[in-house]
């Protein structure tokens, strides 16, 4: 342990070697926060402290679990099984199963994900004939996400005239009912949202003293990583959990506080030496995972934001390469610039694909990256898209596991009633759903009791209803028996999903069929490795937990060699040699909709601040001159993030927007090749263009906002910006092909091509936006 302990800093050693009492440590990206976490609760066992008193908060169960295996490295296997670690709502998942009947749920409760929860709201909206133009689902659930991070209740809501009013004035008055209804029938359904995994923790530990006090005396030492992403749910549940022992350690760099628009309160980190009595407060300075060009440019954007703590960081890293930055025309030249990139980068150092990450702010620029990495034969993953377990054919095989084992689930149920097509049509539905609301029950037992209840159903309707409850029940007996694998394999056979799908026939068809399998395999996976631990049987109420908790980036276990794509929300805390930060243009990053306040525009920076620390040795900064957005092209301007950099640490390579030019060889790889033409802003029918000799304007200025001279390098005087002057005829200087004479020019502006007859290389057509040729 001692020989762990030494590698660290001596101010990382400090918050490591204090065991007990309250403290925070606040650093810079790369400080080494997490490792602190890390070395500090193997130090706490090596003192004899038990792993089963500890907990640990992550930010992704994937860091827990890295984590968890460095811990066990140092600390033994054995030793760190018992540790509790993971995301808050995995943990506290795991703590309301235990707990569940207490507050009137079962057990067996089911995890309602996003797309559960819209589609009940969607339905209940309906069902309140409301206009869903002014009531938007997603907008709804955002809302109710919100009252309940703030743990402000239905009740609560009620007995408060100015959430009434606000939500009235914006259109909404019906925003409790809603709200009301919701709750009401989640808890019908036996299901909590995620929210209601913070929200009903919190409401476990203040109802029941005895509760809190089992928790607190089990969770002496409390450790949170991201601290400064915590919104006020999770830090009531932290601090009611910590009350008695106080042995709580948090770490947190305000400067990566990037969730504001999810209930995160940066106070919470501000506020920490409040809370409790004789903080420690420790500050990390060194970072080492940078370079220095990236810590420096890092620091000069950081300095920009007003609300911030004074911190420095350094790091004693090389220099490295400068940050570079590169303009493309469209989005599309874009995604080929990234992919050319790491396609010579890997070949010139052997680098594999997972040292290269593509941030975005938005999860829509994928699509032009992953365009140009599939051309290239690139591997990548995308996480954080729609997941795997979203998928419509997962989901419909996932409502049948979850119908097993809680039939009330009435998500599941409305999922799954009709699909495969079984005579139960959409008013058959809506009766159970009308009679489910009046006794209060869920749909199954009204199905259950169909023969008692007089909904004007004809008996034939009834008999498939009954043989729908009969079937899952039979599902049922089956779980009791067989193995998790077992039962989905029955159910995908006995329902006629597989069956259905193959009828389909359609490549899409087979795609889904394949992902069934996969599931099975996953489950296959999950029954094992539950035998290997204690001889059980696959346990399927655990595994449909692990499925609507799991993150992309949870399921990644490195194994495959792959690009990495994301957006930087989910980049937090991670690390990568080779970084990409594309679509760094005003109004998508900074998004539009940041730009009202100061304060979103700090969160926007700090967002750019946490991009930019990912980067270990290179990072790109990458931006379009027009993009597809919305379906429609926009014309747009380079982020003013990049402006915010010290031009000491960049390195242009568009060097034309920059008053001098340098030969980039990257800038020709795709001038001719493959521009889309349709998407180019500015081209036009060639013949419809004066010939160039005849045009003595320039009319394309380049961006003049940012021009910026590059140091060093001087402006060429008798190169006009676009070469404009250029005649048919002209002998001309290229700094790599040499001397040539112009044959003939074509297009206008931006767009204006040469074709030019090199002594050495032959005829070679050039754009001469980049060509930048000297007449001689
Ligand atoms: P972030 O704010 O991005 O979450 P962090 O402060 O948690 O960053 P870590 O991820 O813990 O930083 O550390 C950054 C990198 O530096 C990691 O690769 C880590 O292993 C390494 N590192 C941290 N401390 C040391 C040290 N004392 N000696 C060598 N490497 C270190
Ligand atoms: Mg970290």
């Amino acid at each position: 342990m001692q020989n762990i302990i030494s590698q660290l800093n001596e101010a990382q050693q400090a918050p490591v070697l204090q065991k007990d009492g309250p403290m925070i440590v606040i650093a810079g990206a790369g400080s080494g926060k997490t490792r602190v976490l890390t070395v500090r609760i193997a130090n706490l066992m090596s003192q004899g402290v038990d792993a089963f008193n500890i907990l640990a908060l992550t930010f992704t169960n994937k860091a827990a679990r890295e984590m968890k295996k460095r811990i066990a490295d140092i600390v033994g296997n054995n030793e760190a099984k018992n540790l509790w670690m993971g995301t808050f709502h995995s943990v506290f998942a795991k703590i309301l199963r235990i707990e569940s009947e207490k507050l009137g749920y079962p057990s067996n409760f089911t995890i309602y994900d996003t797309q559960d929860s819209v589609r009940l709201i969607g339905s209940i909206i309906k069902e309140m004939q409301l206009d869903k133009d002014i009531y938007k689902p997603k907008q709804i659930l955002g809302r109710i996400s919100s009252y309940k991070n703030s743990l402000i209740t239905v009740k609560a809501y009620f007995n408060n005239p100015d959430l009434q009013e606000a939500d009235a004035m914006s259109k909404k008055p019906r925003m409790g009912e809603i709200y009301q209804q919701y709750v009401e029938r989640c808890f019908k359904s036996g299901a909590m949202d995620f929210d209601d995994l913070l929200l009903k923790t919190n409401e476990l530990l203040n109802r029941f003293p005895d509760v809190l006090a089992k928790y607190q005396d089990r969770f002496r030492y409390i450790l949170v990583d991201e601290y400064q992403d915590t919104n006020h749910s999770q830090y009531l549940i932290v601090r009611a959990l910590s009350d008695r022992f106080q042995n709580i350690c948090v770490v947190g760099d305000d400067a990566q506080s990037i969730y504001a628009f999810r209930g995160a309160n940066i106070n919470n980190i501000l506020n920490f030496q409040k809370d409790y009595d004789n903080v420690r407060m420790y500050r990390l300075e060194q970072n080492y995972r940078s370079s220095k060009n990236i810590v420096e440019a890092a620091n000069n954007v950081i300095d920009k934001n007003k609300t911030k703590l004074d911190k420095v960081v350094w790091t004693a890293n090389d220099d490295g390469p400068k940050i570079k930055v590169h303009r493309s025309v469209t989005d599309s030249e874009e995604g080929r610039f990234v992919a050319s990139t790491i396609f010579e980068q890997k070949m010139q150092n052997q680098l594999p694909n997972s040292n290269f990450a593509v941030l975005y702010r938005t999860n829509a620029q994928s699509r032009s990256i992953e365009d140009a990495l599939r051309k290239r034969d690139i591997p990548y993953r995308i996480y954080g898209g729609l997941s795997f377990y979203q998928r419509k054919e997962i989901k419909d095989v996932l409502a049948y596991l979850r119908l097993v084992i809680n039939p009330k689930d009435e998500e599941a149920l409305v999922r799954v009633i009709n699909y495969p097509a079984r005579g139960i049509g959409n008013s058959t539905v809506e009766k159970l759903t009308v009679a489910a609301n009046h006794f209060k029950r869920s749909i199954f037992e009204v199905m259950e009791h169909i023969d008692k209840i007089d909904l004007r159903l004809n008996t034939g309707t009834k008999t498939k209803l009954q043989d729908f409850v009969t079937m899952i029940k039979s599902f049922q007996v089956i779980n009791e028996n067989q193995d998790a694998f077992y039962l989905t394999e029955h159910i995908t056979k006995k329902t006629g999903l597989v069956q259905e799908l193959k009828k389909d026939g359609t490549p899409e068809g087979i795609t889904r069929i394949e992902n069934i399998e996969e599931l099975l395999n996953g489950i296959k996976d999950f029954t094992e490795g539950q035998k290997e631990i204690d001889g059980a049987r696959g346990a399927l109420a655990e595994f449909l937990e692990d499925v609507a908790l799991a993150t992309d980036l949870d399921k990644d276990t490195g194994d495959d060699d792959r690009v990495a794509l994301m957006t930087i929300h989910l980049a937090k805390g991670l690390e990568f040699p080779h970084v990409f930060i594309v679509g760094l243009e005003e109004d998508l990053f900074p998004s539009a909709m940041s730009l009202n306040t100061r304060s979103e525009l700090e969160e926007e920076r700090r967002l750019f601040y946490v991009a930019l620390t990912r980067a270990e040795h290179q990072a790109y900064l990458t931006y379009a001159q027009s993009r597809y957005r919305w379906g429609k092209l926009v014309d747009s301007e380079p982020s003013r993030f990049i402006e915010e950099i010290n031009d000491s640490y960049l390195e242009y390579l568009n060097p034309v927007d920059h008053g001098g030019y340098r030969y980039k060889p990257q800038m020709d790889i795709d001038i001719f090749g493959d521009i889309d033409k349709s998407k180019l802003r500015l081209s036009k029918p060639v013949s419809s263009a004066p010939p160039a000799y005849l045009k003595t304007e320039v009319n394309d200025k380049p961006n003049i906002r940012k021009l910026k001279p590059v140091s060093g390098i001087k402006t060429q005087s008798n190169t006009n910006l676009f070469d404009s002057n250029l005649m048919v005829g002209n002998i001309v200087m290229h700094e790599r092909f040499g001397k040539g004479q112009i044959m003939s020019i074509e297009g206008v502006g931006a767009d204006k091509k040469a074709e030019i007859k090199f002594d050495v290389g032959g005829l070679k057509k050039l754009l001469l936006k980049f060509a930048k040729l000297q007449v001689i």
